[in-house]
């Protein structure tokens, strides 16, 4: 019997209560059984994007799962008395989600970074995870109403699609796309093609640790100041919350 998954409410986004081993071995099932899987990898940063923008919000909540990333989910849900369990990050999640799929020899497609990030990414994969067939790629900077993109996706049956167009595209892109695959686990995956690449450093453990991953990437990444002020005005609306 299928066991239904908790959901916790974060601003009327409902996120998937999970470990990050639980939910990970619930997608590589999902794999394994060809079952067709739409993942949203959320932090503050979409959860207020997706409270100013109806349509969006409509698109990420027919996700399978919405899974926390980003520390600042965990604290709301604790200051909100209703806990989630872990944080589930793209990264981690994309990381995991190979090692098993390199045991298990299937195959992965890679959509989304700049031509050169791609490439990188790709060879990452291959090296790293030998037995992981790469289905195919494609850079991220596509004429919209290209299907050429999802004809080949669906010609190639990926197990794991990893899309890296950034929010809101990403989610978007699957949204649009979904009813055309028998099949797939297809997550919005963001920065993680940067890191696989190296282009983009993942933050030392011991930021990540002490929850600062966010400071030590806005050090990295001063361009991405603009961003980030949506993490203080989540912050508030989840006092206001707390207080109704
Ligand atoms: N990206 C892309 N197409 C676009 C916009 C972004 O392929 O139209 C890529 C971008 O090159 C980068 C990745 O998406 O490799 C993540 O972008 P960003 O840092 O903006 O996303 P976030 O980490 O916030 O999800």
């Amino acid at each position: 019997m299928k066991k239904l998954v908790e959901r916790v409410s974060i601003l009327s986004i409902p996120f998937a209560n999970l470990s990050f081993d639980e939910f990970t071995s619930l997608l590589f099932e999902r794999m394994q059984t060809k079952t067709k899987t739409f993942v949203v990898t959320a932090n503050p940063e979409i959860v207020m994007y997706a409270n100013a923008h109806e349509s969006y919000k409509q698109m990420i909540t027919q996700a399978d799962f919405i899974v926390p990333d980003g520390i600042g989910i965990i604290k709301a849900a604790n200051t909100l008395k209703t806990p989630l369990k872990e944080r589930v990050t793209g990264y981690d999640t994309t990381i995991r989600l190979l090692e098993k799929m390199n045991e298990a020899k299937l195959s992965v497609y890679v959509l989304g970074g700049k031509e050169e990030v791609l490439e990188k990414a790709v060879q990452t994969i291959e090296s790293d995870y030998p037995n992981v067939s790469i289905a195919g790629c494609h850079h991220g900077y596509f004429d919209w109403e290209d299907k050429t993109i999802a004809a080949d996706i669906k010609k190639t049956k990926p197990d794991l699609i990893l899309v890296a167009l950034g929010f809101p595209r990403q989610e978007q892109w699957i949204y649009e796309h979904f009813d055309m695959f028998d099949r797939g686990v297809f997550i919005g995956v963001g920065g993680t093609i940067d890191v696989l690449a190296g282009t983009v450093e993942r933050a030392p453990m011991f930021w990540q640790k002490i929850h600062l991953e966010w400071l030590y990437r806005l050090l990295k990444q001063p361009s991405r100041w603009k961003r980030m002020l949506a993490i203080p005005k989540f912050m508030m609306a989840i006092n206001k919350e707390k207080k109704r």
